[in-house]
């Protein structure tokens, strides 16, 4: 027997819809190159969309077009989030720190036929469009900084596009939900980018879940600046998820700065903001210079988030720091490290402690942990490490072409994350690490996160992470990379003396090395393999 409930499609179309009908009062503030801001409602914006939506279709689009997007996060952004998938093309967001091989790869490789620049980056985008055969059309949007604009039948101008275009009317449909709506490559760290390609039932899922309350929990009275960039997992979902919920948005354009984002922060009493690790560690000798009161969630993920400074940020803000682990496959919110009530007797450190976890799975999304060499389930026991695994209808299944699914999709059909993992036995994930980031000495293995966050821990350390490097005893050992804070000194006997009785003893660095700045990915992690690199032919010392 069936149920008979409507069979409506979960797509994009409906977000819009409800955005324009609900929350038409609600602002777009967005940061210029220039360094001021410009502020729209969503009822502009919606009429924006409208008329985008049309300049698509005159553009003479494939149906099923990917069309590219290189550009900050801005309203303008927003326009192009929506307007695409809600007339069944594919938002492709361009990682705007890519190198000029990889963005060659990803647009043609994905195939765009048209790409949205803003003119502030129009100089890292077009001396590579003659290698981009698919690409027909260049927009420009105009955010009043850049290089003069080229000559060429590929360029055009958003404005007069819009101008020019007959909008949209009525409602958009978009009648099969599992049409792709946007898709996005991964930033590489472990490999070549591969393509994850977004429906729109996945994307509606996703963005629902940013609203449950044992979440990020977003609301209707709340003021969101995404940091994370909108082209990295579609900013973590958010930008749809407040839609959705009818907040209002700062979106900080090109200025990321630690003093940037602080005064937007404060000026426009933003509630809730997302970002990376290296983002918030850059701002925390910051906080007390600024009004941050409105602020009533943190959110950080992308890496592990070091427990000192989510509570450097609990004790200037009174906030804490919301974890979240996931990845661009995964939509990208797998798991949330929240507090609950099994947690209430703890102390304030162990409760840091608990927040300093990556959490349960969020509802919809099944995790398990697995013996990579004999693909058993391991138990939940705060023990077993295994490759943690996932399933639910915001998870990949595959890659756009077929690029690694083999290696990256269980036979059942989970996506292997390649992370290491423990859980406990209340479902909570410990990232032990990447599989190429373990320091695998004498047999067993060594967390570089862990190690990473004691070293972090001490007050005069800005910065560190940790590879392995050969020995020939032990097969590897930790090297610690060590950022010193400005205007400090550190010798390694202070730090090796630091972590004693913090870390095993067979944990510690055999060396430490001095430098002036982790390198970062294009997404502002810690790039080991360009350390591991770096230190590649290390002499430790005997
Ligand atoms: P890439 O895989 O190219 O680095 P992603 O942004 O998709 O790009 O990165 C996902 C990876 O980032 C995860 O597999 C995990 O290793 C790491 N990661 C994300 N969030 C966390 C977190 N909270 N703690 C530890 N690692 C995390």
């Amino acid at each position: 027997m069936l149920g008979l409930m409507q069979d409506r499609p979960l797509s994009l179309p409906h977000i819009f819809h409800r955005a324009e009908q609900y929350f038409g009062h609600k602002q777009l503030i967005t940061g210029t190159p220039a360094g001021d801001t410009t502020t729209t409602t969503v009822a502009d914006w919606a009429v924006r969309v409208r008329r985008l939506a049309g300049a698509l279709e005159g553009l003479g689009l494939s149906a099923d077009a990917r069309v590219g997007t290189f550009c900050w996060n801005t309203a303008r952004h927003l326009e192009l989030y929506l307007a695409v998938p809600c007339t069944g093309r594919v938002l492709h967001t361009l990682n705007l720190r890519l190198f000029p091989d990889q963005l060659v790869h990803v647009v043609t490789h994905a195939g765009d036929e048209a790409v949205f620049v803003e003119r502030s980056l129009l100089g890292v985008f077009w001396p590579h469009v003659d290698r981009m055969p698919d690409v027909r059309h260049v927009v420009v949007i105009d955010d009043g900084a850049g290089p003069d604009i080229p000559d060429d039948p590929r360029i055009r101008d958003y404005e007069e596009l819009l101008a020019a275009a007959e909008p949209h009317t009525g409602r958009f449909t978009v009648d099969d939900e599992n049409t792709a709506a946007a898709m996005c490559y991964t930033s590489g760290t472990t490999g070549n980018p591969k393509g994850v390609v977004y429906s729109h039932r996945s994307t509606v899922l996703h963005s629902l879940s940013t609203l449950f309350a044992d979440g990020v929990g977003l609301r209707e009275s709340d003021v969101v600046l995404p940091v994370v960039p909108m082209f990295h997992a579609n900013a973590w979902g958010l930008p749809y998820g407040c839609l959705l919920a009818g907040t209002s948005m700062v979106l900080p354009g090109p200025d990321m700065t630690p003093r940037g984002i602080l005064s937007r922060l404060a000026e426009h009493r933003v509630t809730v903001t997302a970002g990376v690790p290296t983002i918030w560690m850059g701002m925390l000798p910051l906080l007390g210079e600024y009004d941050l009161s409105a602020i009533r969630s943190v959110l950080c993920g992308g890496s592990a988030v070091p427990k000192s400074m989510a509570e450097g940020f609990r004790k200037a803000l009174g906030v804490p720091v919301l974890q979240g682990w996931g990845m661009t496959e995964t939509s990208p919110v797998a798991t949330l490290g929240v507090v609950r009530s099994v947690h209430e007797d703890l102390s304030d450190d162990a409760k840091a402690d608990v927040r300093a976890l990556q959490g349960p799975a969020v509802p919809l999304v099944e995790l398990r942990i697995t013996d990579p060499d004999t693909g058993e389930d391991q138990p939940w026991d705060g023990v077993a490490t295994g490759e943690v695994q996932a399933a639910g209808p915001w998870i990949a299944r595959g890659y756009h072409g077929g690029d690694g699914d083999g290696e990256r999709f269980t036979a059942d059909g989970w996506l292997r994350t390649g992370d290491v993992g423990v859980v406990d036995a209340h479902g909570y994930v410990k990232i032990v690490d990447r599989t190429k980031d373990l320091v695998k000495s004498g047999g067993e293995w060594i967390s570089s996160v862990d190690l990473e966050n004691e070293i972090m821990a001490h007050p005069k350390v800005a910065e560190a992470a940790v590879i392995a490097v050969p020995h020939e005893k032990w097969v590897e050992r930790p090297l610690a990379c060590v950022v010193v804070a400005d205007g400090e000194q550190l010798t390694a006997e202070e730090l090796i003396t630091f972590l004693t009785g913090r870390v095993a003893s067979w944990w510690l660095p055999d060396a430490v090395e001095f430098i002036d700045e982790v390198p970062k990915t294009s997404v502002g992690k810690f790039s080991k393999k360009t350390l591991r690199e770096r230190f590649d032919a290390y002499a430790l010392p005997t």
